[in-house]
């Protein structure tokens, strides 16, 4: 019995109902009471057991230890629950009040003992579990287990728990706000149609406008460029410097190229470090001029941090009934071919066969109106007055390119008018001169031009007009291209007025 006793109580765990069950039936029959010790010395948690008569007849040494109980109170034998109850009252074990009077409602209750289970916190605020099971002849046995670590434990789970919900919930509420944040600055963007970072036009922006200048090229043939950018190995400068750096570099780049950029010229943030500029009113020549200008000023800046930066251009014209995908893509497709030829460097989309001839105008090497033997008509006045006025474009070019102030263009810009009115009259005269059928039609194309030209000239010195549009028009649409167009139609003409001179 003994042996199964001490298997039943040999385990670690504080008393429960078959402990005590087993502790009852000893402590019951008077031979046995000498065995309990041993048993009761085995066990985790404090035992202590009172006969009817409410004394000690056994404890173990965990009860006076979790109790605290000084050998004083051991010296003349077992203490009687009244002695045990004074004590502990008079050092505050059950609280405040009168320690007699305290004690004495410890033994009526022991007296009246029910079973019963509770907890006791200790003055050194050690917290005990108290099993207290009355005997069936009277007395009783109580098992006290020190809990104080399981219950900080399941405190401290309990705290765990609520700051892991906390947690939770704060992780929630900000994946929220964020999800709120984020829709929120998107709807922003959308409705101001600017990117965040860097202000330039959305994706979305840029392919609206794209369209209408689609449809003003068709009803009006004003050309239109699309311009692709995107910064050469961007990558390493995030990797080298950290993101924050990397989004520096795009604003300060944008900034940088609006500079460049003529006022009616669009900036859109296409996707990451990739940019472009839609050109109104510009063929593949002023969107190269553009392009290179931005080249030249993004390599020669001094980002913060990042040092130097390049960047790669891709430009496409769009072509006559050609689908918005289709001009994106030959952009595209021209900025892979300054990737793929060493970056930093301009690359015109070659596949627009009409043209060519304008693409040729521009020599980007030199920034220049080249002029080609081609251009000649075979009339020495005209032709000495066409490079004339390509040497006046040129200067107005060199003052686009060279930022010069406005006060310095003026006057640059009036000659230039007035060399071409006088151009356009005397071109009058020949063409008349050598029977030309459309003689009236150029006649009132180059009258129309004139007052454009006065128009715009009087809207740059308003400031309403920037240099670098003035150039476009009077330069490129007014000399370039209608000399290419045009004018051609009676060059044939005059050609052979002069090979029949030759021979009369
Ligand atoms: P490549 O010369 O071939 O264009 O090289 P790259 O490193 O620029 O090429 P790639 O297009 O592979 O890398 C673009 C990098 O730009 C990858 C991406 O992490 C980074 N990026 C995209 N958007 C942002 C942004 O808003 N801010 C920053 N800092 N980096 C961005
Ligand atoms: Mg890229
Ligand atoms: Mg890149």
């Amino acid at each position: 019995m003994m042996d199964d006793g001490r298997n039943q109580h040999g385990g670690d765990q504080h008393g429960g109902d078959q402990d005590i069950g087993h502790l009852l039936k000893l402590v019951e029959i008077p031979e046995y009471l000498s065995m309990i010790q041993p048993i009761i010395d085995h066990l985790p948690c404090g035992v202590a057991v009172f006969d009817p008569s409410l004394n000690m007849v056994v404890c173990n040494g965990v009860f006076r230890r979790l109790l605290d109980l000084p050998d004083e109170l051991f010296t003349a034998g077992l203490p009687s629950l009244k002695k045990l109850a004074t004590f502990a009252a008079e050092r505050g074990e059950y609280g405040p009040g009168n320690p007699e009077e305290l004690a004495e409602q410890v033994v009526q209750r022991a007296m009246a003992m029910e079973p019963n289970q509770f907890e006791r916190v200790r003055p050194d605020e050690t917290i005990l579990e108290i099993d207290e099971r009355p005997l069936p002849n009277g007395g009783f046995v109580t098992l006290y287990t020190d809990i104080t670590e399981r219950r900080a434990l399941a405190e401290r789970s309990r705290d765990l728990e609520a700051l892991n919900l906390e947690l939770t919930n704060t992780v929630a509420a900000l994946a929220a706000s964020n999800a709120e944040l984020h829709a929120a600055r998107e709807e922003l963007e959308h409705l101001a149609q600017r990117d965040g970072l860097t202000g330039a036009w959305t994706r979305r922006r840029i392919e609206e406008t794209a369209q209408q200048e689609m449809l003003r090229k068709a009803r009006y043939g004003h050309p239109v460029s699309l311009l692709f950018i995107d910064l050469d190995h961007f990558k390493r400068i995030n990797d080298t410097h950290g993101h924050a750096v990397g989004d520096d570099v795009l604003k300060a780049f944008c900034n940088i190229a609006r500079k460049c950029m003529r006022s009616t010229d669009l900036l859109g943030r296409w996707g990451g470090e990739e940019f472009v500029i839609l050109m109104p009113n510009s063929g593949v020549m002023i969107a190269s001029l553009l392009a290179e200008r931005i080249r030249k000023a993004t390599m020669a800046f001094e980002f913060p941090i990042a040092g130097r930066v390049t960047a790669s251009l891709g430009i496409a014209e769009c072509r006559d009934d050609e689908s918005w995908d289709s001009w994106l893509a030959r952009s595209d497709a021209a900025l892979y071919a300054a990737k793929a030829g060493g970056r930093n460097q301009v690359i015109k989309d070659a596949t627009h066969a009409g043209e060519a001839g304008e693409a040729e105008l521009l020599d980007l090497a030199y920034m220049r109106l080249g002029w080609r033997k081609a251009y000649e008509s075979g009339h020495s006045l005209i032709d000495s007055q066409h490079r004339d006025l390509f040497d006046l474009a040129n200067n107005l070019l060199t003052s686009v390119i060279g930022d010069r102030p406005d006060d310095e263009v003026v006057p640059q810009v009036e000659s230039l008018v007035a060399d071409l009115t006088k151009h356009f009259h005397d071109e009058e005269v020949i063409f008349r001169s050598v029977g030309y059928s459309s003689a009236d039609d150029h006649a009132e194309i180059h009258r129309s031009l004139i007052i454009r030209a006065n128009n715009l000239v009087e809207n740059f010195k308003q400031g309403e007009l920037s240099v670098g549009e003035l150039f476009n028009y009077l330069a490129y649409d007014f000399i370039a291209k209608h000399m290419l167009s045009e004018d051609r139609k009676f060059f044939g003409l005059i050609q052979a007025d002069s090979m029949r001179q030759a021979e009369s």
